[in-house]
């Protein structure tokens, strides 16, 4: 038999994580030369402060300050330290020495992929980045290897647990947003300052790498139009499962023609209404799943856990196989191609449906007049739902008008929104949420 070559390597960072990264290596060793041909060695881990107490029981000497060292001797550098500095020098290091890159640095990814990429063709190795996006989910290998002989047309992910923990409690219990996320941050869904999980941030850095491997193209953050769930009220969930809805913060990235004939990609996020047949409204609690459709395969359906330590490090093991397998190989091979050249869309050439809420006078006439108005604008009405109000105290009338439409464009939707709350008869817009799956 012949005898198997070693693969050092390094692990930066021995977090939530690292620490299971490293137990998967050290425990799995056997198994994991068998699947790769190569003997996985740690050769060290790199942390902050080395005598710190770990989750996991791990050699003492394996743990160094020294990360820039380290890397310089890996033909594997895993990265689970997280942030940008210096996470960003250390990978630029390693792929510059010839190393294969495995990370879980969304927020590096979204800051700085792009130079990364470059550099890791430059370098002729692999970065690979599954973790980073929807945790222990294989989502991106097959969006890259196995979907690579089809055209994907659209993508809608629930990319990020933390908001959809806190939409799902709305629903589940009729709580409001405040009450859902003190909840969430009870249950250590979220962190104590919940800013890039509320306002969609962490959604729109996952949904720049979905639409650049997906199209073809690489797509910055600053192409995702990007809208958290901080607006989203508990009259706003109650309305949508009335009507048969479920709200999501959804990450979407789909070919489009715009107004002007032009093919793009709009790549969002935004909260969705969802109906409650549509496969990821059964994505309950921190849950995560991502929806494709491709031309070929049709649709399909990715489900599983977004975060966690022991799931994350599932994906980041596969990565380290998958590169490994590739140094044993030889060749650079392709991780991913760029070739789409689509430009991404603004949000004005989104087109879907929307769900409108109204607070209208009650009188006469009033119907009609909205409805003339959505129609001069080229917005067809699906659904339309009216509930009277009598105010106890002034004994005044209001109504509340629901409003499904068809798909139109965002540009001619907001042109409507806008003339609508310009019509006297409206005391207030409550809502305008996106509708998809419909
Ligand atoms: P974590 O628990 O905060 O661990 C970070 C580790 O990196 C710690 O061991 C820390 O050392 C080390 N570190 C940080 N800065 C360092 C520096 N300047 N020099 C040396 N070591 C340093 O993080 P995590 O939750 O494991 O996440 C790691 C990465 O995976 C992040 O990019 C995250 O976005 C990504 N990710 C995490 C999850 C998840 O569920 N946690 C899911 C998907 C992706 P000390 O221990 O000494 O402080």
């Amino acid at each position: 038999m012949t005898e198997l070559r070693t693969l050092k390597v390094a692990l930066l960072g021995c977090g939530n994580v690292g620490a299971q990264v490293a137990r998967i290596l050290i425990d799995d060793a056997g198994a994991l030369a068998a699947r790769t041909g190569a003997r996985l060695e740690l050769t060290g881990i790199a942390v902050r402060n080395v005598d710190a107490e770990r989750d996991v029981e791990l050699p003492q000497e394996l743990f160094t300050a020294d990360a820039e060292t380290l890397v310089k001797d890996a033909d594997v550098v895993i990265e689970l330290m997280g942030g940008i500095e210096p996470a960003r020098t250390l990978i630029l290091t390693a792929m510059r020495n010839g190393a294969c890159v495995v990370t879980g640095n969304k927020a590096l990814l979204a800051q700085d992929g792009p130079t990364l990429y470059e550099e890791a063709d430059k370098a002729g190795v692999q970065l690979s980045y599954e973790a980073a996006v929807a945790g222990a989910i294989p989502i991106l290998r097959p969006i890259r290897d196995s979907l690579s002989g089809d055209r994907i047309t659209r993508v809608l992910g629930i990319v990020n647990g933390t908001t959809n923990f806190i939409l799902d409690q709305m629903d589940s219990t009729g709580a409001q947003f405040a009450d859902a996320l003190a909840e969430a941050q009870r249950l250590g869904y979220a962190e104590a300052d919940p800013t890039a999980d509320v306002e969609g941030y962490d959604a729109a850095a996952k949904a720049a790498i979905l639409a650049s491997l997906s199209f073809h193209t690489r797509f910055a953050l600053e192409d995702v139009s990007c809208e958290g769930i901080t607006s989203v009220t508990a009259a706003d969930i109650a309305a949508a499962k009335e009507a048969g809805f479920v709200i999501k913060l959804l990450a979407i990235a789909e070919k489009l023609v715009d107004e002007n004939g032009k093919t793009g990609v709009s790549v969002r996020v935004h909260p969705t209404l969802l109906p409650r047949e549509h496969p990821l409204a059964a994505v309950r609690g921190a849950f995560n799943a991502v929806f494709i459709e491709a031309e070929n395969a049709g649709e399909l359906m990715f489900y599983g856990q977004g975060a966690g330590g022991t799931p994350t490090a599932s994906a980041v093991l596969g990565d380290l196989v998958s590169a490994a397998r590739r140094i044993v190989l030889g060749g650079p091979g392709r991780t991913e191609t760029t070739t789409g050249h689509v430009p991404a869309l603004p949000i004005s050439a989104a087109v879907t449906s929307y769900y409108i809420g109204l607070d209208v006078a009650d009188q006469p006439g009033v119907l009609a007049r909205i409805a003339q108005l959505f129609a001069e604008h080229g917005v067809s009405i699906e659904i339309m739902r009216q509930t009277i109000h009598r105010d106890a105290d002034s004994n005044v009338e209001s109504a509340e008008l629901r409003i499904v439409t068809h798909r139109a464009r965002e540009s001619a939707l907001a042109a409507t929104v806008e003339a609508v709350k310009a019509l006297d008869v409206i005391n207030s817009v409550t809502s305008v949420l996106r509708v998809e799956g419909v």
